[in-house]
């Protein structure tokens, strides 16, 4: 029998009849004969109320106090589920991270997968019952909980499917499944029939919210067929596989945006060996995130360096930079904030050239000015000023054609 994991976020369960919408295609599912796991997400909004609620006590609530709270939302959502099903006489039963055995590190919301037993879930396989997992959640060492980041049920649903190497893993949301751009940027942006693994990473890593970016990951390196669809219809949505030999033929498949990050430049840095490792190991102590970095060529033995670090840590570069400056000998510390990065990406562009020199060209022709570049072998990201990012987003979707009727290698398989 097929063992099919199916994912529901939030909007997808947002309210009781949701909630009994959703029980109706689990139950067909399992009534057509497969296996199936359903992980679910908070209620709509329920995390961002959680944290809010926190908020009100204090601004910077303990890490640990915090997963116990936010880990709470998927179990609501997880036993009313189970209710449901229970209602419509599927044998479902809930079950939250830990009793399903996910043992995660010890990064308090933002925690890793580390282990899966899945125990509880192959016994419950075994007596056909329809097991309804609390996303998000796992546990540490001693048995705290912890949260996976926001977003992170995705990453509990592919982890399982690759736990108890399921056929499929369908993530339900309120789109209708991966697309060229944002569609609420660009109207004629294309729902992709499927993608790789490799480009739905990078897509999630620069910015595409459809996916949590370590979901993508576990799906690689696991091979787990993941198919993104909406719970609000019956299409067939987009399917992330293995690369195939006609997504090469297009240079680029997508185009994302992320307007979350911010610009640090430090100016006056001395041009020796060790200075650079000392400024990003003081960033790494405080696990900041850092990224796109570029350094300029230097001249009269100073030089400049530029990097971008998330919105939300801005402040917290600048102070670490502006303590090390001195003992360093960095002459200023400059934060600018209104920055985005937008990004192509496409597995065609190992075989086509011209594709960053068309990038360039069309944004220079709209007047945006490019503060930093950066490359691999199947993504060019460009920083440009934050006002310019939905034109920006426009203009490339239309220099690479991403908005014309299903080309040949999107056709249907
Ligand atoms: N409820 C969590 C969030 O809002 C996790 C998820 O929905 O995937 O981020
Ligand atoms: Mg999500």
């Amino acid at each position: 029998m097929p063992l099919i994991i199916q994912k529901y976020g939030g909007t997808s369960v947002g309210s009781i009849d949701r909630i009994n919408i959703v029980s109706e295609r689990i139950a067909a599912t399992y009534q057509a004969g497969n296996r199936l796991v359903v992980v679910v997400s908070a209620m709509t909004g329920e995390t961002d109320r959680l944290l809010n609620l926190a908020r009100q006590i204090t601004l910077s609530p303990n890490q640990r106090e915090t997963d116990m709270l936010i880990s709470s939302g998927e179990r609501v959502t997880s036993s009313l589920l189970a209710m449901a099903l229970q209602n419509r006489g599927i044998p479902a039963q809930s079950f939250t991270g830990r009793q399903v055995g996910i043992l995660t590190d010890n990064a308090h919301t933002q925690a890793r997968i580390e282990q899966i037993s899945a125990d509880r879930l192959k016994d419950a396989l075994a007596r056909e019952i329809v097991p309804v997992v609390a996303g998000f959640q796992g546990i540490n060492q001693v048995s705290d909980v912890t949260t996976l980041g926001r977003g992170g049920s995705d990453t509990t649903a592919v982890a399982l499917a690759a736990a108890l190497k399921a056929d499929l893993c369908e993530i339900f949301t309120d789109v209708e499944g991966v697309y060229t751009t944002d569609p609420n940027v660009v109207s004629s942006a294309r729902r992709l029939q499927k993608i790789s693994y490799e480009e739905m990473l990078e897509m999630a890593s620069l910015g595409a919210k459809v996916l949590h970016t370590r979901s993508v990951a576990f799906a690689m390196n696991y091979q787990i067929p993941v198919r993104v669809r909406s719970s609000f219809s019956d299409g067939e949505g987009t399917l992330v596989t293995e690369e195939d030999h006609e997504m090469e033929q297009e240079p680029v498949s997508g185009i994302t945006c992320d307007k979350n990050q911010a610009k640090v430049t430090l100016i006056g840095v001395p041009d020796q060996p060790g200075i650079a490792s000392k400024i990003f190991e003081a960033l790494s102590r405080e696990n900041m995130n850092v990224d796109m970095i570029i350094q300029n060529v230097g001249q009269e033995g100073l030089t400049d360096l530029s990097f971008t670090v998330p919105r939300g840590n801005a402040d917290q570069a600048k102070e670490i930079l502006s303590k090390l400056a001195d003992a360093v000998g960095i002459k200023d510390v400059v934060l600018t904030e209104r920055i985005a990065k937008v990004s192509i990406v496409g597995v065609g562009m190992r075989s086509h050239s011209g594709v960053a020199a068309k990038m360039f060209s069309r944004l220079a022709a709209e007047g945006i000015n490019i503060m930093m570049i950066s490359t691999s072998e199947i993504k060019i990201s460009c920083v440009i000023h934050s006002k310019y990012t939905e034109l920006a987003v426009r203009t490339l979707h239309e220099a690479f054609e991403l908005g014309m009727k299903p080309t040949p290698n999107r056709k249907k398989t």
